[in-house]
C-alpha cells in the first residue's frame, strides 16, 4: 500500500449521514493503517472508493473508472445491484451494530407474541384471567434467512429455549438450528412454524415468498414478523390469511414507504406497523467495516460481503 499518497473515498449517502461518518471514519481508517481523504465531491475519475447508500446522489457509476469497489451502506441491496452502470465489485454491508440491532427487534417482538403482552396492555377490564403462556421451548419458530441477520437472531432464539427451525437457499450447520433448504425445505419450515421471522433479501426468488399457498401451511394462530422487505409477503393474501389461520403480522418493511396513509395495514386490528426501524446501519461499528474492507482492498484480499449479482444478493 502507498502510504504516501492518500486515497480517496467518495461518500455517496443522505445529507443526515455525513456527520456521523466524518466523526467515524478517520479513527477507522487510522486503525487499519490508511490514509484516506473521504469528500462528498471528489471528481469521478480520481476515487478509488465509493461508501454509497444506494438512495444515495451518485446513481451513474460509470464516471468512476479508477473506483475499485462500491461499499453499500445497507444490507439490502435490491435497489443498488440490478444498477447497470455499476460494474465495480459492490460489498453489503456486514456490521456489528445492525446485526446487534435486528436481534434485539426481532426477540422483543417475538416475545411480544410468545408472552402475549397485549393481553394485558390493551386488556385490563377487571376480570381477572390467569392463563400462562408456554414456555419457550414448546413455541416454535422459524426463520426465513440464515445469512448474518437471520443467523444471528436464530442462535439469541435458540439460547432462550426456542425450538428454531432455519431456512435458506443452501444448506446449512447452525448448532441447536433445525437448518432446512429448497422448495421442499420451505414447506417443512413452515409446516409446524407458530412465529415465522423473515430475514431474506429482495430478489426475484423471495418476492411474495409468502402467498396464499404458504401462508395456509402456517399454524393456526401463527404470528408473523416481517423486517426484511415488504415485497416478500403478499399483501394481498395476508390480509386474507389473517381473517383465517394467521394471529397478528408485525410489519417493520412495506412495498411503498413511508406506508400509504390509506393503506388497510395501518387501521387493521391484527396488523402492527413499525417504520422500517428494525435496525439501521450504525456510524461507529459501520465505519470499521468499511476501513477493514478498504484495507482488504489495498492489501490485494479479496473483499468481504461481496453481492453475487447472479443471485441479486
Ligand atoms: P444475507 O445476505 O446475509 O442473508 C440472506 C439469507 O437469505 C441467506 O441465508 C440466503 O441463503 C437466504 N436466501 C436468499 N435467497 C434465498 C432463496 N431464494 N431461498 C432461500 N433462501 C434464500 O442478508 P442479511 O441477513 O444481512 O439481511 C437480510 C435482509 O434483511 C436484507 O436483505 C434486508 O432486506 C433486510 N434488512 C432489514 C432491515 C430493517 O431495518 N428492516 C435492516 C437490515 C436488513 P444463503 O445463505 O444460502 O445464501
Amino acid at each position: 500500500m502507498n502510504k504516501t499518497s492518500p486515497l480517496r473515498a467518495l461518500f455517496s449517502a443522505g445529507d443526515a449521514a455525513w456527520p456521523e461518518y466524518t466523526a467515524a471514519l478517520p479513527p477507522a481508517f487510522a486503525a487499519q493503517g490508511l490514509t484516506v481523504d473521504v469528500s462528498r465531491d471528489h471528481a469521478p475519475e480520481t476515487v478509488d472508493y465509493i461508501i454509497a447508500a444506494p438512495n444515495g446522489p451518485i446513481q451513474n457509476f460509470a464516471p468512476f473508472t479508477r473506483c475499485k469497489a462500491v461499499l453499500n451502506l445497507w444490507a439490502g441491496v435490491e435497489d443498488i445491484a440490478p444498477n447497470k452502470t455499476l460494474t465495480q465489485p459492490l460489498a453489503r454491508m456486514v456490521d456489528p451494530g445492525l446485526t446487534d440491532g435486528m436481534v434485539e427487534w426481532v426477540v422483543g417482538h417475538t416475545m411480544r407474541h410468545h408472552l402475549g403482552l397485549d393481553h394485558h396492555i390493551h386488556g385490563q377490564d377487571g376480570i381477572w384471567r390467569a392463563a400462562y403462556p408456554p414456555l419457550a421451548h414448546n413455541r416454535p419458530v422459524t426463520i426465513l434467512g440464515l445469512g448474518a441477520l437471520g443467523a444471528a437472531c436464530a442462535k439469541m432464539l435458540t439460547g432462550l429455549g426456542f425450538p428454531v427451525t432455519g431456512w435458506s437457499r443452501s444448506q446449512k450447520d447452525i448448532a441447536d438450528v433445525t437448518c432446512q433448504s429448497g422448495t421442499d425445505g420451505l414447506r417443512d419450515a413452515l409446516a409446524d412454524a407458530e412465529i415465522i421471522v423473515l430475514l431474506l433479501p429482495l430478489t426475484d426468488a423471495t418476492t411474495n415468498i409468502l402467498n396464499h399457498k404458504t401462508l395456509a401451511l402456517l399454524a393456526d394462530g401463527a404470528f408473523i414478523i416481517n423486517p426484511g422487505r415488504g415485497p416478500l409477503i403478499d399483501d394481498d393474501a395476508l390480509l386474507t390469511a389473517l381473517d383465517l389461520n394467521i394471529a397478528h403480522a408485525t410489519l417493520d418493511v412495506f412495498r411503498t414507504e413511508p406506508l400509504p396513509k390509506n393503506h388497510p395495514f395501518w387501521g387493521h386490528p391484527k396488523v402492527t406497523v413499525t417504520p422500517h426501524i428494525a435496525s439501521t446501519t450504525r456510524a461507529s461499528t459501520a465505519s470499521l467495516c468499511i476501513a477493514e474492507n478498504i484495507r482488504r482492498g489495498e492489501d490485494g484480499l479479496s473483499f468481504l460481503h461481496l453481492v453475487d449479482r447472479s443471485k441479486g444478493y
